[in-house]
């Protein structure tokens, strides 16, 4: 089946042939883990184990015993070296776990793989997701026990997995796609079994058709179906996506539950597969490593809490120097100003661009061409977004509808004078939110 795309969005060049051919490949633990306590949006974790203490792979590490909230799991076997800060992408300290890696791998008796899947109740499934740590990996990091578990008034009849994968650079869902398949719809079967949802949509974008092929070979029930969407930027996006495959809209301010919808990343909707049937916990994941700089570029297994600075040796260094280190894609990444800096659950891809790659000019005035609005995939105006952003009108802000934005980049890949659109928006909705969030209370 093929769909409608939707009004505005962009057509960045997608530089998926540097590392799309490129099948998985496990990148070796590093001697040091840093992992940083808390992975998710909610209550923050805390430690529970000490300095000195011996842990195994898979071990629960930190935790909290508020709901919204997810454990983090050793991924290597060793010694608990230090429990002190360390910088999170966004340059922020924040509390974490040092690890040193013995390197035998040892696995800690809390993983206990699922005897009788048949048996298994939606609660199981729950529980299950919860207790390894699974949070939403394309980026939100939202615990998905939260996800599986919504308020009894919202029931959910469509689960869909986002295989769009619509930032340029990524290929990581892709690999996953092709390589396993039958995970993929395992995983799927088993969000929907959580939620007692009748339907599962597999969403993949027209340019990954052998993908689509394989997954289809691969369904082996009429409740779930593969769909193919135009491949257009933002389309991994939520509202999108659920618009193109459902026909329902997501209405501003609201959720895809309240449509009976919940969205899944791939390796989000693999790694419930894996913990469910094997129990196992949330340690890895797989980054792309792309850009004009890197020697090997590639689609790579990595454990969580690797350093950065660690992929970069075990991939051979670089070709140039970079001009700019990304965390994530070109479009919604961050960029990187220390490789000090650990793979997270929802870190998708390293990106290390030469000067040719990115845009080296500096942002001029606006010059009222209307292209930010064109492209505004949320039919908001970006430019009198950027203007009251400049001047920090909250109110007008919140009239132009400034939370209804996506942080998609859209926007600011479409001005002709480089102007820094979404960043300005991101920085302007984080305060506003916060604002909220003090008159609340
Ligand atoms: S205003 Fe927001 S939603 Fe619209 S294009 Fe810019 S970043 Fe995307
Ligand atoms: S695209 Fe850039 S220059 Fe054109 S109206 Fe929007 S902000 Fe102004």
């Amino acid at each position: 089946m093929f769909f409608k795309g939707f009004k505005g969005g962009v057509h960045p060049s997608d530089f998926k042939h540097y590392t799309k051919d490129f099948p998985i490949k496990e990148i070796s633990a590093p001697d040091v883990i840093v992992l940083p306590i808390s992975q998710h949006i909610g209550a923050p974790n805390e430690p529970i184990v000490c300095v000195g203490d011996y842990v195994k792979v898979g071990q629960c590490v930190a935790t909290s015993a508020v709901f919204v909230s997810a454990p983090v799991h050793s991924p290597v076997s060793g010694v608990v070296k230090e429990i002190g800060t360390t910088i999170n992408p966004q340059g922020i300290k924040v509390p974490a776990i040092v690890i040193e890696n013995d390197g035998l791998d040892e696995l800690s008796e809390q993983i206990t793989p699922c005897n009788n899947l048949d048996l298994l109740t939606s609660e199981d499934i729950v529980r299950i997701v919860r207790n390894a740590g699974i949070v939403g990996m394309g980026g939100a990091s939202f615990p998905t026990h939260v996800k599986l578990s919504p308020p009894p008034d919202k029931q959910i009849d469509c689960c869909i997995v986002n295989g769009a994968e619509c930032e340029p650079y990524l290929t990581s869902d892709y690999r996953v796609m092709l390589e396993r398949p039958e995970r993929l719809v395992f995983g799927l079967k088993m969000i929907m079994k959580a939620l007692n949802a009748a339907q599962g949509i597999i969403a993949v974008e027209n340019n990954k058709k052998d993908a689509y092929k394989i997954i289809k070979e691969n369904i082996d029930t009429p409740d779930i179906k593969v769909m193919l969407l135009p491949t257009k930027y933002p389309q991994g996006s939520e509202k999108h996506l659920i618009k193109a495959t459902t026909g329902r809209k997501v209405k501003s301010g609201k959720l895809p539950m309240d449509v009976g919808v919940v969205v899944s990343n791939v390796d989000t909707c693999v790694s419930i597969g894996d913990a469910v049937e094997f129990g196992r916990p949330l340690i890895s994941r797989i980054v792309t490593v792309s850009g004009n700089c890197f020697n090997n570029k590639g689609n790579y297994r990595v454990r969580i809490g690797t350093p950065i600075e660690h992929i970069i040796k075990e991939v051979g260094g670089f070709t140039s120097k970079p001009s700019m280190l990304i965390l994530g894609g070109p479009m919604m990444g961050t960029t990187l100003y220390s490789t000090d800096v650990s793979v997270m659950k929802n870190t998708g891809a390293v990106l290390a661009l030469g000067k040719d790659e990115i845009n080296l000019h500096s942002a001029g005035p606006c010059l009222r061409c209307g292209k930010c609005v064109d492209a505004c995939p949320m039919q908001l105006q970006p430019l009198y977004l950027m203007a009251n952003c400049e001047i920090k009108d909250y109110e007008k802000l919140q009239q132009l509808n400034i939370l209804d934005c996506i942080e998609c980049g859209a926007c600011t890949y479409a001005c002709p004078s480089k102007r820094h659109i979404v960043q300005s928006i991101r920085i302007r909705k984080q305060e506003i939110v916060a604002i909220q969030r003090k008159v609340k209370q």
